[in-house]
């Protein structure tokens, strides 16, 4: 069986050697040594000055909205997983769509202005499978009406936008490391901001608000992660620059096989460094995907329909409609990309697809 995503595992001792640690000292969670190095480990390898590592990045999201106080409406995109948009009910405020740019599939920043009312109070864009938002116009625009900016930045690991990473941008950038992100420590997120009163604010609330055992500075919840998830953190981050590489060659065979046919893809943004973190397809009709998607498989193959439903959708959002959100929901899908994906693995794969795009 081939799935969409297949986690990465370091070696086994690899892992192991970090288990020793964890036992003498006996310390298993609460920020403990192996959570710093990671932290540490991450800011390095990414280039970026502060950064916090949480248990999950629903988390990431929610605290964001929180430490810049949103309230009212968030304008945000209808193209993303799902955690985008809870996040923001679940925080108390209110999801306003802006439709995506169909190329790009990141939200459209020439329809974000008109969504703006005296109710907005930030903007939530995630820089989908990837690919960079137009973040000077998103920042232009926010600048302008006095919006707070968060980057759901989930699918961005290694990702730079001229010439940095990624997460330096918005008020706020959060991930998600996730098992089947590109980088993973099983479950595990992030967030990332320049500003060190936001920072301090979150690490308030990745603890409870303690302050010291016995008093607390402000409200807060429990986002904190584990040694172990940090061990295997530290495991996987040594193979990042190999998994990067295979999966940039498994995506440009992919490009090479189905180049002939009616597949779209998506358009990177110029000015940055793409991580080939999924492998999107885009098909004419939601016939033709859905064809696709039962000839794979009968073949034991599980492509995934990433993002679907459009998030305008969703039953707990109320009086809106992104209709090219929509479109490119029902013909979109994300093939199989993992570390040890095989060439020949990936031919029969574009193989089945040409096939079935061809007799349509
Ligand atoms: C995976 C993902 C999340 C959620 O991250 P978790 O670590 O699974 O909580 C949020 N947003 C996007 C775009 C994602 O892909």
């Amino acid at each position: 069986m081939i799935n969409v995503t297949k986690p990465f595992l370091p070696p086994q001792e690899e892992y192991i050697d970090f288990l020793d640690g964890i036992w003498s000292r006996n310390w298993l969670t609460n920020n403990g040594p192996l959570v710093r190095e990671l932290e540490l480990k991450l800011k390095e390898y990414l280039g970026v000055p502060e950064m916090l590592y949480l248990n999950n990045g629903t988390i990431a999201i929610q605290i964001a909205i929180k430490a810049l106080s949103l309230k009212g409406e968030i304008i945000t995109t209808p193209f993303s997983y799902v955690a985008t948009t809870s996040s923001i009910v679940w925080e108390g405020c209110r999801p306003v769509f802006v439709d995506i740019d169909a190329n790009t599939f990141n939200i459209d920043p020439a329809k974000i202005e008109a969504a703006i009312t005296p109710e907005t109070t930030g903007i939530l864009a995630t820089h989908v499978f990837g690919n960079p938002c137009d973040i000077d116009a998103i920042q232009e625009i926010a600048t302008k009406h006095n919006l707070k900016v968060i980057y759901d930045a989930a699918h961005c690991f290694g990702t730079e936008y001229k010439g940095r990473s990624i997460y330096h941008y918005g008020d706020i950038s959060t991930t998600s490391f996730h098992a089947t992100k590109l980088f993973h420590t099983i479950e595990g997120g992030g967030v990332f901001t320049s500003d060190l009163e936001l920072l301090k604010r979150m690490s308030f609330y990745r603890n409870f608000g303690h302050k010291t055992p016995e008093e607390f500075e402000m409200v807060g919840i429990n986002a904190k992660n584990s040694e172990f998830h940090a061990a295997m953190g530290l495991s996987v981050l040594p193979h990042m620059s190999s998994i990067l590489e295979r999966r940039k060659k498994v995506s440009q065979l992919y490009s090479s096989l189905l180049k002939d046919n009616e597949i779209r893809t998506q358009k990177i943004t110029s000015n940055s460094s793409y991580n080939y973190s999924y492998y999107p397809i885009v098909v004419d009709s939601q016939e033709v995907m859905l064809d696709v998607v039962n000839a794979l498989n009968k073949k034991d193959i599980f492509p995934r329909r990433y993002f679907f439903p459009s998030l305008d959708t969703l039953n707990y959002v109320e009086g809106q409609h992104c209709p090219i959100s929509r479109d490119l929901s029902s013909r979109i899908i994300c093939l199989p990309l993992f570390y040890d994906l095989k060439e020949s693995e990936a031919e029969y794969i574009a193989k089945i697809i040409n096939e079935i795009v061809k007799s349509h």
